[in-house]
């Protein structure tokens, strides 16, 4: 029985083509109808991909088609300013992406698409699993990509132990999804098409062998998966340990004119580079949110900040950090050392600019809420 197979043996030609012909015919029964599927073109292909990479399709679907309306292809994509390819991706979190895919567009539009899971991979920011999904669904190159999804599946049915970020549980399932592609393309009879393989492994980890509750009884590995025959479906995968977020207090001031345009900077460092902010940082430990305001408005931008009321706080979490953020209305009281590089930005203007959440969120929050008395008498005539 496949099931039984050792952790590092080869998968059995013959189970490996029985295991091929049941998950393709199950994708082509269950699979979602999905536009990027509907329409096999390159660049949809890759902007969808490199969208799933950090959103579930429910909520990625209309962003994808927004950003496809707005740019059908790489060139256009290419030509658009580095802000308004960021601004774009607005919602979506992780702007380093948008940024990569931006250059990558570029390069797309001056040298053609690639064809090869090599070629794709030469591109800016695409990483193997993007390459290989691209080059298999969009010119059929017979190439495994294994995303968390395919992972899990992987695990599973063949009972692959280790915590899943563990080097050895990798390259395990990197050597099935290998195989298994080779036999499904070439040793099956039919032979799936590369991607039609590779989407149904995905498909299946997205709808049926899920990260929680699997429904095996609808499965079609269930008949050899090691996992449920062997009762082991909630061990596998093994989980990494976590690392607990770090808890981090963010205070930011809300500083608008008399025509409503709210004062903004732009990140220079980090990973948000690009992105526009209000004014603001972290508090040192012991240090009251209206304090560090003033601190970090006059360290970062040379801004002295006079901070009005606070407006309730939130909570964000980016990447590893849990922020708590103090929003407050503030205003301009003057300038120190070198001139201030805000921009006044009217709250039509703020789609058509990267913005992040936390922007946002703290525009929604100030939103109904008007600026104190003080703040407006400070506010005047301050247009740095
Ligand atoms: S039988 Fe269950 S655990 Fe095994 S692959 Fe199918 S859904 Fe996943």
């Amino acid at each position: 029985m496949l099931g039984n197979f050792s952790a590092s043996a080869s998968v059995p030609r013959r189970d490996g083509a029985r295991l091929a012909r049941a998950l393709v015919r199950w994708f082509h029964e269950h699979r979602r109808r999905l536009p990027f599927r509907e329409d096999p073109d390159p660049w949809r292909i890759l902007v969808s991909e490199v969208m799933l990479q950090q959103t579930r399709v429910e909520a990625m679907l209309p962003r994808y088609r927004g950003f496809v309306a707005r740019f059908p292809d790489a060139g256009s994509f290419a030509e658009a300013s580095a802000d308004e390819a960021v601004a774009s991706w607005s919602g979506l979190g992780y702007y380093r992406r948008a940024r990569a895919l931006h250059r990558a567009a570029g390069e797309i539009s001056r040298q053609g698409f690639p064809r090869t899971e090599a070629g794709l991979r030469a591109l800016p920011g695409i990483g193997p699993y993007t390459a290989a999904a691209v080059a298999s669904i969009a010119f059929g190159e017979p190439v495994a990509a294994v995303d968390g999804n395919v992972r899990r599946v992987l695990a599973r049915r063949f009972g692959v132990e280790g915590p899943t970020d563990r080097a050895s549980f990798r390259r395990r399932i990197r050597e099935l999804a290998d195989q298994l592609v080779r036999i499904a393309t070439q040793g099956a009879d039919p032979a799936a098409a590369p991607g039609d393989w590779n989407q149904a492994l995905m498909e299946l980890g997205a709808l049926v062998c899920t990260p929680a509750a699997p429904r095996c009884a609808g499965c079609p590995l269930r008949g050899r998966c090691v996992a449920f025959l062997e009762g082991r479906v909630a061990e596998l995968p093994e989980r990494p340990e976590r690392r607990a977020p770090v808890a981090v207090r963010l205070a930011t001031g809300l500083v608008r004119d008399r025509r409503g345009r709210v004062l903004l900077f732009r990140r220079r460092r980090s990973p948000m580079r690009g992105l526009y902010e209000l004014p603001g940082g972290p508090c040192r430990v012991g240090e009251t949110p209206r304090k560090a305001l003033t601190r970090e408005a006059r360290a970062r931008y040379g801004l002295v900040l006079s901070p009005g009321s606070a407006l309730p706080s939130f909570r964000h979490t980016v990447m590893d950090q849990r922020l708590t953020v103090y929003p407050f209305f503030a205003a301009v009281a003057g300038e120190r050392g070198p001139p201030v590089r805000g921009r006044w930005t009217a709250p039509d203007e703020l789609d058509r600019i990267p913005a992040g959440a936390i922007l946002k969120k703290a525009l929604a929050i100030a939103g109904s809420e008007s600026p104190p008395v003080d703040c407006r008498a400070l506010m005047s005539g301050n247009t740095p």
